[in-house]
């Protein structure tokens, strides 16, 4: 075992354990059997640490779902929750108040955060960890780190990533908004839409153009603030992901210190690149998850509900499905995972997590529906937790990189044998 990694990891090791403590509801079996559950890629501490994100979310999110898809949107105070027990750095170093626990407790959170159901929610909390604040960490200033960073990981600032725009989201080289300098500010003037995180989030990484005229070399980021003068936010209503926040933010003269740019001016292209990397990788991991869950609600349902005088799970042509289902949902799992190792590694996956977005948000899409079927009526009902699971899980193929994208990258790869290079 490599002990450097181990002893990192500790933090959250404990962290976990005294989230047990807290909640004293577990056994002493159960702990064994957590404990002692092995994997090629998941350590002992990481069963430890998948435990308290479970429980935390049965704890604390489950029980709100109505609520928060009812109202459209999810409440501030758990981030702040989330910040408190230590979940929203998991990446990040221990100097900005982060965990700089392994890759595999990022996955184990993601896994767990898509378990819960609510893919609105899981949206929120990790464009928050995993996108937004990920370029400021990995390119932006001490001083930016030091005023957004930290907050952010406390969660007592929640982010956003602003890209996409209403007349572009799949060409990012063709965005509009623009920031002009002037003295120690830059202007900022345009529009960003379907922003997660965009009415109630404190600030934005926003993609802007600092020289339109060089094309992706003119593409830069800066730090806003999402209460700066000039700026207005209007919702956004969605046929999924409920309770995640969902804006149209427009920017009419508004005013941003230099000093908030982050990197370098025309590097914000590459640094988009790279991260989507991420980004797609993120999505995989919950696609997954999300698609094994409903499996596992399928499994039960199948078992319980009968017809023609059976269990429904004793039909030849529902047990041959769902063969079928569980076959793509660990295939996907496998391959995502040994993706998660090569980026774990430090390893170009540009052609990895495409797939892994690709398959996977395809495969959920696929998933959700066929069980949703065995539901029968039900399954079309409010009540029933698929009905949710298939809305949200439509949206997969289209947000952070729609499936055609994906085949344009791989195809690019595989066919063109182009070489994207690494930025950070
Ligand atoms: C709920 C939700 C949350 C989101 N959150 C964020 C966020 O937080 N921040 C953010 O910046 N963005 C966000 N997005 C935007 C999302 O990333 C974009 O919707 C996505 O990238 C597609 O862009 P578009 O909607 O402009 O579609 P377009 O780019 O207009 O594409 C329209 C269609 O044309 C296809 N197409 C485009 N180019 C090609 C091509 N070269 N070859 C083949 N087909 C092509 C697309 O695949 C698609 O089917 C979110 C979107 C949704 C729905």
């Amino acid at each position: 075992m490599d002990m450097g990694r181990f002893f990192k990891s500790l933090p959250i090791l404990f962290l976990g354990y005294f989230i047990h403590l807290a909640y004293r509801n577990i056994t002493l079996h159960s702990f064994l059997t957590i404990t002692t559950m092995q994997s090629r890629y998941f350590k002992e501490e990481h069963a430890l640490f998948r435990q308290s994100v479970r429980q935390f979310i049965t704890r604390e999110v489950v029980p709100q779902t109505e609520k928060w898809e009812t109202e459209r949107r999810i409440p501030t105070a758990i981030f702040r929750r989330m910040g408190d027990v230590g979940f929203l750095g998991l990446m990040y170093p221990e100097t900005y108040g982060g965990t700089e626990a392994d890759f595999w407790f990022s996955v184990v959170f993601l896994e767990e955060l898509a378990r819960c159901g609510m893919g609105g929610f899981a949206t929120a909390v990790s464009v928050h960890q995993f996108m937004a604040i990920n370029h400021l960490y990995k390119a932006g200033s001490e001083e930016l780190k030091r005023k957004y960073l930290v907050p952010a990981i406390a969660g007592k600032k929640v982010a956003a990533l602003g890209i996409s725009e209403p007349n572009t989201g799949s060409d990012v080289s063709a965005i509009r908004t623009t920031a002009v300098r002037s003295g120690d500010y830059y202007l900022v003037n345009g529009t960003k839409t379907f922003i997660s995180n965009g009415t109630y989030g404190d600030f934005i990484t926003l993609a802007v153009k600092t020289s339109p005229d060089e094309g992706i070399n003119g593409i830069s980021l800066l730090l806003v603030e999402l209460d700066a003068p000039g700026i207005t936010r209007t919702k956004l209503n969605k046929m999924g992901w409920h309770s995640s926040d969902t804006a149209e933010i427009s920017f009419d003269g508004v005013s941003v210190p230099v000093s908030n740019l982050i990197g370098t001016e025309g590097s914000g292209f590459y640094y988009l690149m790279e991260s989507l990397q991420l980004e797609r990788l993120v999505a995989g991991i919950m696609a997954v998850s999300g698609a094994g869950v409903v499996l596992e609600w399928t499994l039960q349902y199948l078992q319980e509900r009968e017809a023609f005088g059976r269990k429904i799970a004793k039909f030849q042509a529902i047990r041959h499905t769902i063969a079928d289902v569980a076959t793509e949902v660990e295939v996907a799992r496998e391959f995502v995972h040994s993706t998660c190792w090569k980026f774990s590694e430090g390893q170009n996956v540009v052609k990895e997590c495409s797939m892994a977005k690709l398959f996977t948000s395809e495969m959920q899409k696929r998933v959700v529906d066929t069980c949703l079927q065995f539901f029968g009526g039900y399954g079309y009902m409010e009540d029933f937790p698929i009905s949710r699971a298939y809305r949200d899980a439509r949206v997969g193929t289209i947000a952070g990189g729609t499936s055609e994208i994906m085949r344009e990258i791989i195809s690019k790869i595989v066919v063109d044998a182009v070489d994207y290079k690494k930025v950070y």
